[in-house]
């Protein structure tokens, strides 16, 4: 069976051609990046001009990728939430046209359902059940993944999400946006323990994150250091703030496989690509005897694959959707 997949829920118009559940042909992703970043972020009415620009041609390459055509498709999998909600429909209803037209069924798929099951993509042998340690743009969970279709939350974020912690820190140091690869980057020269920023929530046993203290502090000790006349030292400054995400994500991911009795932890969003967050997670997986995956960096961003890779499960277990799917942007998991 093949699937196509299409992502249209931020400022990525994707599409993907999948075989079977697992086996990728195709992903093509026109990114908005360049368009956003002179705004210091995304703008949601630009970002649904650029997807209806973008999505026929990005469907039409996946197709020519993956050597197939429209009329070889045996179902449509799209994502219909969470997202800006001018975006997702955008995908939305190309999805829904498309099935309609060709008489296939269509398949609404969770976003951050997707970016866990980017690790099935890169992971042959990966089985449920298992810990995922999302950290996204707009989400930061743990989830306990039980099986293909069942999932436990075991705590989220409760203001900002890591991925946008990473973004606003690196506004208020004057990096561009996306902030997260500059403060990656920067603090790869910086000293972690230099500054002493807060760990939000570390007491033991509580699933739940807060990063949103952290700009602030950020903030704080850039303007104390001003008025003290001090030179900044903007690596240090990096290191430190992304040192205080990546403590408490690391700490809170085994605590909470610990909890769950599982054995293998995934990582997966757009912040699994941080060195540090990778490193870290990496060291203390040994440490514990855990086995601890991630998806290669063009799986952790947003993309189409994942969605395909869902909607294929989602597919097997019978579950699609009719064509009143409609865009849902507060989407949560279940
Ligand atoms: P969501 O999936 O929650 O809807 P999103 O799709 O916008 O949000 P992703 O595309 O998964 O999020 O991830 C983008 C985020 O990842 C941005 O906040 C970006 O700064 C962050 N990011 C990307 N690379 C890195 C990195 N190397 N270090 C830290 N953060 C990073
Ligand atoms: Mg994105
Ligand atoms: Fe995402």
């Amino acid at each position: 069976k093949l699937t196509l997949g299409i992502e249209t829920s931020c400022d990525e118009t994707s599409a993907a051609v999948l075989r079977g559940t697992r086996e990728l042909l195709s992903c093509v992703i026109a990114t908005q990046i360049p368009i956003h970043q002179k705004y210091g972020g995304v703008v949601p009415e630009i970002a649904s001009r650029n997807h209806i620009l973008s999505i026929l041609p990005v469907v039409e390459q996946a197709l020519a990728e993956a050597g197939t055509e429209l009329a070889e498709i045996d179902q449509i999998a799209v994502t219909y939430g969470p997202g800006l909600v001018g975006a997702l429909l955008v995908g939305v209803s190309a999805a829904k046209s498309l099935a309609f037209s060709l008489g296939v069924p269509l398949i609404g798929v969770n976003h951050l359902e997707g970016h866990i099951f980017a690790n099935f993509l890169a992971a042959e042998e990966l089985t449920p059940p298992f810990m995922a340690l999302v950290v996204s743009g707009g989400h930061t969970a743990l989830v306990d993944v039980a099986d293909y279709e069942t999932f436990r939350q075991m705590g989220r974020t409760r203001d900002d999400a890591a991925g946008e912690a990473f973004d606003k820190g690196a506004r208020v140091m004057g990096l561009p946006y996306p902030g997260g690869p500059e403060i990656d980057k920067l603090a790869r020269e910086g000293n972690p323990t230099a500054i002493d920023f807060p760990r939000a929530l570390a007491r033991e046993g509580n699933y739940e994150f807060s990063f949103s203290g952290l700009k602030s502090a950020v903030l704080n000790y850039i303007n104390s250091e001003q008025m003290k006349g001090h030179e900044l030292n903007k690596a240090d400054i990096a290191a430190s703030f992304q040192s205080a995400v990546v403590e408490v994500l690391v700490h809170k991911a085994f605590e909470a496989i610990h909890e769950a009795g599982r054995d293998t932890l995934v990582l997966a969003g757009g912040v699994a690509a941080n060195k540090s967050l990778e490193t870290r997670l990496r060291m203390a997986a040994t440490a514990e005897g855990i086995r601890y995956l991630y998806p290669p960096l063009r799986l952790c961003t947003d993309n189409a694959a994942m969605i395909a890779c869902r909607g294929a499960y989602q597919a097997t277990a019978g579950k699609y959707s009719d064509l009143y799917l409609n865009a849902v942007p507060g989407l949560d998991f279940q």
